[in-house]
């Protein structure tokens, strides 16, 4: 077996080719069909012969460098994968040898018995012999041999490998001349009568078909046939041979299977893929020339990608090209394009197939990009989402500023920073005083007012980073200091009462003001490594806010380690 490329010049050879041309493969690789035909043969017709017809198959002889002459039997197919060509040859110059010596004989033969006849000069010993020696040549032949009568179809002469093909005997077929066309394959059985019906006007046949052999069998062969005429131009015989060709036939079908698959592969891809020069013309279009956004794209000429894509496109994947050439490695990029007021995106990949060559794979990915957009939408208002619920999960819904949840997440934080650091840490509870009776006489409306109104305040009593704001539950509220001392813990309280004193919310039901006013419990410590929890720190604050609403509200208490009393005056709980 031999592959060409589009030149006819040959790419790769099997072991039997190298044996067949006695060239070892690398001296075959590069010679030409041509090199191997005797002159005279137009090489450069048949070749354009064989491509365009896509198959070619006969028998032709060969002259190799040694001089020696071969005669081949070939079948080729081309385009077994893009401009590469196959052909398989059988070497059949030893048969052919034999049957050139064979009609020699039998040639000599006829004239010995014509001349014989006439002159009555041979002696019938030496007929016989001749008559052996033609026989015993003919019978070690592997093909077919046969001849039939003209006129009536019976059988006149066939040979011993009658018996290797069909299965009969030689005698069966002298004895039966119908049994040639019980033997064919009934699907090709009108061919071969067809040609035994123009064989008179045309001389000679030429026809591969099926046969069906006496164990069922099906084989392949070739006939050929030829018109014997006598003197007076009178038909006399019909000789013909018929050979074997099913490993070939198996060959040949197996790579029309072959391409077939490749060809199916290659229209199932939805890519456009095409084998590209460094000058950008398309030298061979693999796949999708007809699916493209710029309209199909012609697969029998050879044209720039300029004539294919838009100017600007071009521009870019001429760049990518030579990119591609210049460093060897495969370029990949995407691009977008608008058709009818759509937004289009492809992607290109660019792989160097050789030093001139690239192989570009053009995929339409406009639903993906589509995907991704709105996967990019969708996670954005996912994010939104996630941000309100975060917010919602650590704000107050009353008074929108942190929550009881926020507030213990910080103090934890805070005070094992505290801790760390060995920095003091502030807490300041604080709580409406006669909140109770606001709320009896000027409504839960309004108190819920007067709560807003207070977390207000407080927030913005607090301004450093750090510093936190929360409502603690119900009238209660709590102020978070990281980094801060006593000091600075009650100017922030000094802040909040100025405040509240110059916004006067009024109060008429409180016993201790007209306005609105708080009472504070603060604590300020720094943790020592012992301490393990926050919690002491809550606790002493809530003694303090306790002592102060004790001492008469409207003021606050510093933390003191004393022990929480009972209750304090005044107190509705
Ligand atoms: P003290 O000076 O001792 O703190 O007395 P007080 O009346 O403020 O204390 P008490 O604990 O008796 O009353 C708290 C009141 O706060 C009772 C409750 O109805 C009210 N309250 C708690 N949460 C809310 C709320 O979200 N909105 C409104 N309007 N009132 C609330
Ligand atoms: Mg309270
Ligand atoms: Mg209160």
């Amino acid at each position: 077996m031999l592959i060409a490329n589009n030149e006819g010049y040959y790419v790769d050879a099997n072991p039997a080719a190298c044996q067949l041309l006695e060239l070892p493969r690398q001296a075959l690789v590069g010679r030409r069909v041509a090199d191997f035909l005797p002159p005279g043969v137009d090489f450069d017709l048949l070749w354009l012969v064989f491509l365009a017809a896509g198959q070619g198959r006969g028998e032709q002889q060969l002259r190799l460098d040694s001089g020696a002459i071969k005669t081949v039997e070939f079948s080729a197919t081309a385009h077994v994968y893009p401009d590469h060509h196959l052909s398989c040859w059988r070497d059949i110059t030893d048969r052919k040898r034999a049957e050139a010596e064979c009609d020699a004989l039998s040639r000599q033969l006829e004239h010995w018995v014509i001349s014989s006849a006439e002159k009555l000069q041979i002696t019938e010993a030496e007929l016989r012999s001749q008559q052996q020696r033609t026989e015993s040549i003919l019978s070690s032949l592997e093909c077919v041999v046969w001849s039939v009568d003209p006129k009536t179809l019976a059988t006149i002469y066939v040979n011993a490998a009658a018996e290797m093909l069909y299965g009969h005997s030689p005698e069966a077929f002298l004895a039966d001349g119908n049994l040639w066309f019980s033997c064919v394959h009934p699907e090709d059985l009108p061919l071969l009568l067809g040609d035994v019906n123009v064989l008179p006007h045309v001389g000679k046949t030429d026809r591969e078909y099926r046969i069906l052999r006496i164990d069922g069998e099906i084989r392949w062969v070739r006939g050929q046939a030829r018109l014997v005429y006598d003197d007076d131009g009178q038909p006399i015989r019909i000789d013909g041979t018929t050979v074997d060709i099913s490993d070939l036939k198996r060959v040949e079908f197996a790579l029309k299977d072959n391409q077939a698959t490749q060809q199916a592969i290659l229209e199932a891809i939805p890519d456009l893929l095409m084998r590209v020069n460094g000058d950008g013309y398309i030298l061979n279009l693999i796949s999708g020339g007809e699916i493209t956004l710029y309209g199909p794209i012609a697969a029998d000429q050879r044209q720039s990608i300029y004539q294919s894509f838009p100017k600007p496109l071009a521009d870019q994947r001429m760049q990518y090209i030579q990119k591609a050439l210049a460093t060897g490695t495969r370029q990949r990029y995407e691009h977008a394009l608008e058709l009818n007021g759509k937004l289009h995106y492809e992607e290109s990949r660019v792989v160097p197939l050789n030093d001139t060559e690239v192989l570009i794979i053009v995929r339409n990915i406009t639903e993906r990009k589509q995907a991704e957009v709105t996967q990019t939408e969708l996670n954005q208002k996912l994010q939104l989402v996630n941000a309100e619920l975060n917010r919602l999960a650590t704000v107050d819904g009353l008074t929108q500023i942190a929550n009881r949840r926020s507030f213990d997440q910080a103090l934890d934080l805070e005070w094992q920073r505290a801790r760390r650091q060995q920095k003091l840490l502030s807490l300041i509870l604080c709580d409406i005083d006669y909140f109770k009776p606001y709320n009896d006489n000027y409504g839960h409306l309004a108190g819920d007012d007067c709560l807003r109104h207070v977390a207000q305040v407080l927030s913005t009593a607090v301004r450093r980073s750090g510093d936190l704001a929360a409502r603690y539950g119900g009238e209660e509220f709590v102020l978070l200091l990281p980094d801060t001392s006593l000091e600075g813990a009650l100017q922030v309280i000094e802040y909040i009462q100025t405040t509240l004193a110059d916004r006067s919310l009024p109060h008429a039901y409180s016993e201790v003001s007209p306005v609105l006013t708080l009472s504070f419990g603060l604590v300020c410590h720094c943790p020592s490594v012992k301490e393990h929890s926050p919690r002491e720190l809550v606790h002493r604050a809530d003694l303090a806010l306790y002592e102060a609403k004790a001492q008469g509200r409207d003021r606050y208490v510093i933390s003191s380690t004393a022990d929480r009393p009972a209750k304090y005056p005044g107190q509705s709980r």
